[in-house]
């Protein structure tokens, strides 16, 4: 077959913001996809921390055609049942008891800063309007979202940005404790830094932000986006700590690929969100919530999040064993299937390049940042395929460090 549209297309087409890798995939099935020209690659990538259940789960295709075949949009003029059943899901299985549905994960942190600061508003005056995040962190790509989060380089020419806005260093309990204040309207955290490299929060620090914020009445925010539907072994990442937060988001995972979010709420903090003051035309829909509700009815379950924990072992024992033979990494850190590889000093700067080179070798990989390669697989990736991809990971650290 000859294709007329090829990566160089993209590059006259498209807006410059990405630069994708060379190939074009085409078709998926479990952790398998192939490009334009049949080329086979394992995916280690799952969609940045997306495609929980692989590519195609045959239950995930019908959920997604029964519902198409019914209703696929109808705005937020009139609700739907499927949006109603994965609210109630949602607030069954965690901590909360509302939901507001969004489309992406910066939309539901977009929509979780906005309510910290409306319930601050609403309870205690405009002067309670301060957010504390960390230095690293990483939210959306909105401007309310770049802002709070803890990277500078996103916010780099986007100026002004919105005010009121703290950063600290990631598990520093004393720059939160000298930070807050009662001005603070909230602090948002991510349990696990994912786009920061895959830093875990430690719980001391996580447990000491839950306290710090019922001291000075801020709302706790988890940004789960990443970490959410059970992508560390646990449905929420939280659940590790034992702290509750008073509003999470979740999104990726959450649709298997279907692009949908939440923001999960505490009841208090929830009505703050009255009939008007936020929304959004898509979120919710039909379609993206009838996929939502496998989703979660699939991975809430004793088989594929403990079949997590041991999925994590497997690619860390083999991923130990090929650094011993070809000494590559410094150190491997994460939870669950969200795995931080971190590239020795000399090789700084090159996460990249790596994940190129494993391109070329039949194997999907992700970076986070510019040392670490990060591999998110789908929560069910077979054994089978873990051992063959690990091969071809094997045969890209070789040749990387023969190149470099
Ligand atoms: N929050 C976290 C922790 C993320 O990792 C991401 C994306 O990588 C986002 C928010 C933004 O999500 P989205 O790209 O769906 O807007």
């Amino acid at each position: 077959m000859t294709h007329t549209i090829n990566r160089q297309t993209f590059d006259e087409v498209m807006a410059p913001n990405y630069s994708p890798l060379s190939m074009i995939p085409v078709t998926g099935d479990g952790s398998r996809v192939w490009d334009q020209l049949g080329k086979e690659y394992i995916d280690f990538s799952g969609g940045i921390a997306v495609n929980v259940l692989g590519h195609c789960h045959p239950a995930l295709k019908q959920a997604l055609n029964q519902q198409s075949e019914k209703l696929w949009h109808l705005s937020n003029v009139w609700t739907n049942e499927p949006a109603i059943r994965l609210a109630q899901s949602l607030c069954n299985k965690t901590f909360a008891d509302r939901v507001y549905f969004a489309n992406s994960g910066a939309e539901a942190n977009e929509a979780a800063f906005k309510l910290a600061r409306k319930h601050a508003y609403d309870h205690f005056g405009p002067e309670k309007h301060e957010i504390i995040s960390c230095k690293n962190g990483f939210h959306g790509r909105t401007l309310f979202t770049v802002s709070v989060g803890g990277q500078p380089k996103y916010c780099e020419g986007f100026e002004p940005v919105p005010k009121g806005i703290r950063h600290i260093t990631f598990n520093d309990t004393e720059a939160l404790t000298t930070a807050i204040s009662d001005k603070t309207c909230a602090v948002v955290l991510e349990l696990i830094q994912g786009e920061g490299g895959i830093i875990t929060a430690n719980p001391e620090f996580i447990r000491a932000a839950r306290q710090l914020c019922d001291q000075h009445n801020a709302l706790l925010i988890f940004d789960e986006v990443q970490t959410g539907v059970g992508r560390t072994g646990k449905l929420y990442a939280y659940e590790h700590f034992n702290v509750t937060p008073d509003i999470l988001t979740t999104a990726k995972a959450l649709g298997g690929g279907f692009p949908i979010a939440a923001m999960l709420s505490t009841e208090a903090a929830a009505q703050s969100l009255t009939v008007g003051s936020h929304g959004s035309t898509y979120g919710g829909n039909p379609l993206g919530a009838a996929v939502a509700n496998k989703v979660l009815e699939l991975v809430d379950s004793k088989e594929v999040l403990e079949g997590v924990v041991k999925r994590h072992t497997s690619f860390i024992n083999k991923l130990q064993k090929l650094n011993q033979k070809t000494p590559v990494f410094s150190e491997f850190r994460g939870k669950g299937l969200l795995i931080g590889c971190e590239l020795k000093t000399e090789y700084h700067g090159k996460a990249r390049a790596f994940i190129q080179m494993a391109e070329q070798h039949g194997l999907m990989l992700l970076v986070a940042g510019l040392n670490v390669v990060r591999l998110t697989p789908s929560l069910i990736i077979p054994e089978e395929d873990i051992a063959e991809g690990m091969q071809r990971f094997s045969k890209t650290m070789q040749v990387f460090a023969k190149n470099n």
